[in-house]
């Protein structure tokens, strides 16, 4: 992979640092900063690929940082899933692997540090009352009661916050700012607060928690971090980041800037983890992989590879607006990578049964040999089964045609695709006057490959042996989201598209019984497939549609 980022507006900033020296040696260093409190989504594939590769391009470092401040919502699973997924991803940290939470010391010294200052006080009002004293956007806040303690009173409280002394709820630490500045974010913030939780690294060792915006600016600053990526929703609470270390002793020479940018949408996805949180309690996912999700663990289970979103998110490229993007973009990226990797097989997703009528009777099979992918010869040929009786798409006959059917219908001669032209003669129906069955003649003469020339037909159609094939369960994927509905994070768990996943049986060429799990191969006019590795048993195949092969969606050319 190609594992520079390209230039733009954080490139610019970071250039710009490099000609004023303003980093020792003008060093680069990034991180990627997930909270363990779900799996990662392709949004945080964009982020962490835009750090990795910042890394990569000035030859600076990137370490992976696991944000685990908050105890009630993370969980060991989400450490190790994360990890597994940006492995695949193709992001590397080596032993740049950081927690949190094994700074809690320092950060207790440095809130210390702001007590002593006067920037800092322990104040007793409840979580209500801090709300109401807080203001609003149009009204300036008040100041706590408590707000003018002296530090040495704070100081004295806050250290037996520490040591469990007080219960949860009954004190905070508060930054000492401006009750009444503009940005509300700067109202005094909480930096501190009691929990009697027991943490997933820290077990029973702390009684108190850093807030996240506390926490955040120092994780960075005591990893050496120079530009703290993130997006664009954090805007707001960049002056209490700079606040932060403006105010530490340790960190006057040099700190860490924090950077903005947009955070990736999809039309169509659900895409924050608090969000698909819900899909997979609810069980309407049937896991943080569901195929359906666009978690990197759902993409990868249901065929995605690596290099179409790494591609995609090089291409979506980093921007300072908010905007969404196009899921057949997404989607397009995976086509592409996929079409000259993988083999292309006949598979029959809605089977009709046709009988050659005229088939010699002393024969069992034909073998024919077919190319495995017309666009890659070196991947070379495989035999496919042409016998008596063989199964088509439904939707490859008509009885009644309509203009333009090129296909199969009553006297009309189509190819068998990579065999012989057929023609239907004889339209076979059930007492319920369901078409079950159709006879047709083939022509021997017309063997594909042959150079036969005497007549041409308009149609070709793919096909598969009745009498020796794989039988296959496929999962046709769509949206959670229909096309038109809003997301709506009250109700959108009653709005999921009832279509997202529909099963179908059919029939695959004798080729696709050794695909291992998560194998992709297209399936003629079909699209792509990967084998599901939670659904597929030794003696059923199911399959994932990666992707359709025709979208609307086009790249717009440079
Ligand atoms: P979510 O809202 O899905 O929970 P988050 O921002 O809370 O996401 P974190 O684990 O805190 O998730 O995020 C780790 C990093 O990923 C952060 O720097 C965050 O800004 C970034 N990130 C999260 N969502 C997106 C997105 N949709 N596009 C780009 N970056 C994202
Ligand atoms: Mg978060």
């Amino acid at each position: 992979m190609e594992q520079k980022e390209r230039p733009n507006f954080i490139t610019n900033i970071i250039d710009e640092d490099i000609q004023n020296n303003v980093y020792t040696d003008n060093r680069v260093h990034t991180r990627f900063p997930p909270e363990p409190n779900g799996y990662l989504h392709i949004g945080h594939a964009k982020s962490s690929l835009l750090n990795y590769r910042l890394a990569q391009k000035y030859d600076g470092l990137f370490n992976l940082r696991f944000d685990d401040t908050n105890p009630i919502k993370e969980e060991v699973e989400f450490v190790e899933a994360i990890q597994k997924d940006l492995h695949w991803l193709g992001v590397e940290w080596g032993d740049r692997l950081f927690f949190a939470s094994s700074y809690f010391s320092e950060m207790v010294a440095y809130a210390e540090e702001l007590i002593q200052k006067g920037l800092a006080y322990v104040d007793e009002l409840s979580g209500e009352e801090i709300r109401a004293y807080r203001g609003t956007l149009t009204k300036p806040g008040k100041n706590s009661p408590y707000r003018d303690r002296m530090p040495d009173e704070n100081l004295k409280l806050f250290k037996e916050m520490v040591a469990g002394k007080h219960p949860e709820e009954s004190m905070v630490l508060r930054a000492k700012i401006d009750m009444a500045s503009p940005n509300m974010n700067m109202r005094d913030p909480v930096i501190y607060r009691i929990l009697h939780v027991e943490h997933p690294n820290t077990h029973e060792e702390w009684f108190v928690y850093p807030m996240y915006d506390f926490a955040h600016p120092l994780e960075d600053a005591l990893e050496g971090i120079t530009h703290s990526i993130c997006t664009l929703e954090f805007e707001d609470h960049r002056p209490f980041y700079d606040w932060v270390l403006d105010n530490l002793d340790d960190y006057q020479k040099e700190r860490p800037q924090q950077i903005e940018f947009a955070k990736l949408n999809l039309t169509q996805t659900i895409m924050g983890k608090r969000y698909l949180k819900q899909l997979v309690d609810s069980g309407i996912a049937d896991g943080w992989d569901d195929p359906r999700l666009p978690t990197i663990s759902g993409l990868r289970r249901r065929g995605y590879t690596p290099e179409s979103i790494q591609n995609f998110c090089e291409e979506i490229g980093v921007a300072k607006a908010n905007s969404t993007v196009d899921l057949g973009m997404l989607e397009h990226f995976v086509r592409d990578d996929l079409k000259l990797k993988t083999p292309r097989y006949n598979a029959v997703l809605n089977p009709l049964k046709v009988t050659i009528t005229n088939f010699p009777e002393d024969q069992e099979v034909e073998w024919l040999e077919v190319q495995t992918n017309q666009e890659v010869p070196e991947m070379g040929t495989h035999r496919v089964p042409f016998t008596k009786e063989l199964y088509i798409e439904k939707e490859d006959f008509m009885e009644v045609p309509v203009k333009k059917y090129f296909r199969l219908f009553p006297g009309n001669e189509v190819r068998l695709r990579g065999a012989y032209f057929v023609t239907c003669n004889e339209v076979v129906k059930n007492d319920e006057g369901e078409v079950i069955e159709l006879k047709c003649t083939y022509d021997p003469e017309t063997k594909s490959g042959s150079g036969f020339t005497g007549r041409k037909v308009k149609g070709t159609i793919h096909w598969v042996s009745a009498e020796n094939n794989v039988p296959i369960e496929v999962h046709l994927l769509n949206p959670l989201l229909e096309k038109d509905t809003e997301f709506d994070s009250e109700n959108f768990l009653e709005k999921i598209n009832p279509d997202s996943r529909v099963v179908t049986h059919g029939y695959g060429e004798p080729e696709i019984k050794n695909m291992q799990t998560l194998e992709k191969a297209q399936f003629i006019r079909n699209g792509y497939f990967s084998v599901d590795p939670k659904y597929s048993k030794e003696d059923q195949l199911v399959f994932n549609r990666v992707v359709e092969l025709k979208s609307s969606w086009r790249p717009t050319k440079k």
